[in-house]
């Protein structure tokens, strides 16, 4: 049996959630992205010499009723928050993010990835790495900082909420 992962990606518009999507799922840098799509892809792949199937929601913030939104959040395996090194608010703004997964699902934990992307911005960074790992502290996330424009950082963050779900709740 081939196990199928829901996986959310969340965080502030502009952030890269939809290049590093694409880059993970297709390989490739996508420069300019409709903001407003919000779209899910598949990706069969091999991890821990399981295959998986990964169905990954990349989200918009354009949902027109919070009724949608609770939807895929509740039905979602693992998130993933994105926020720009190079943008305070997109930081700051995980915190809610954050507890609104665990408002809608009724949980204290979930699997979970923080995501500092473009970090090859390296002149125009406002988040420091100790801000990053403080932050995935907090909130019980594993993190990383990202490139999707290099390619850095993108597989090792999906793989990682495959562990964590797989930890969470073993294959019988
Ligand atoms: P979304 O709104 O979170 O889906 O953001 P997008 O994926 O559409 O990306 C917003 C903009 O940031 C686009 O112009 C991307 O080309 C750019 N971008 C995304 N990821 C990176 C990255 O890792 N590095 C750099 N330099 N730019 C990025
Ligand atoms: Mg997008």
């Amino acid at each position: 049996m081939v196990r199928e992962y829901k996986f959310v990606v969340l965080g502030t518009g502009g952030v890269g959630k939809s290049a590093l999507t694409v880059r993970y799922v297709q390989d490739f840098f996508l420069i300019r992205y409709d903001p407003t799509i919000e779209d899910s892809y598949r990706k069969t792949t091999l991890i821990e010499g399981e295959s998986v199937v990964l169905e990954i929601l990349d989200t918009a913030g354009t949902e027109q009723f919070t009724a949608m939104r609770d939807l895929y959040m509740k039905n979602g395996h693992g998130f993933i928050l994105v926020y720009s090194i190079t943008s305070q608010s997109s930081f700051v703004d995980l915190r809610d993010m954050h507890q609104m997964i665990l408002r809608v699902k009724d949980v204290e934990k979930v699997p979970l990835v923080l995501c500092g992307n473009k970090c090859d911005l390296v002149d125009q960074r406002v988040i420091s790495t100790e801000q990053g790992t403080n932050l995935g502290l907090e909130i019980g996330a594993s993190f990383y900082e990202s490139s999707a424009l290099q390619g850095l950082n993108v597989e090792e963050l999906f793989v990682d909420l495959v562990k964590q779900v797989n930890k969470m709740q073993p294959k019988k």
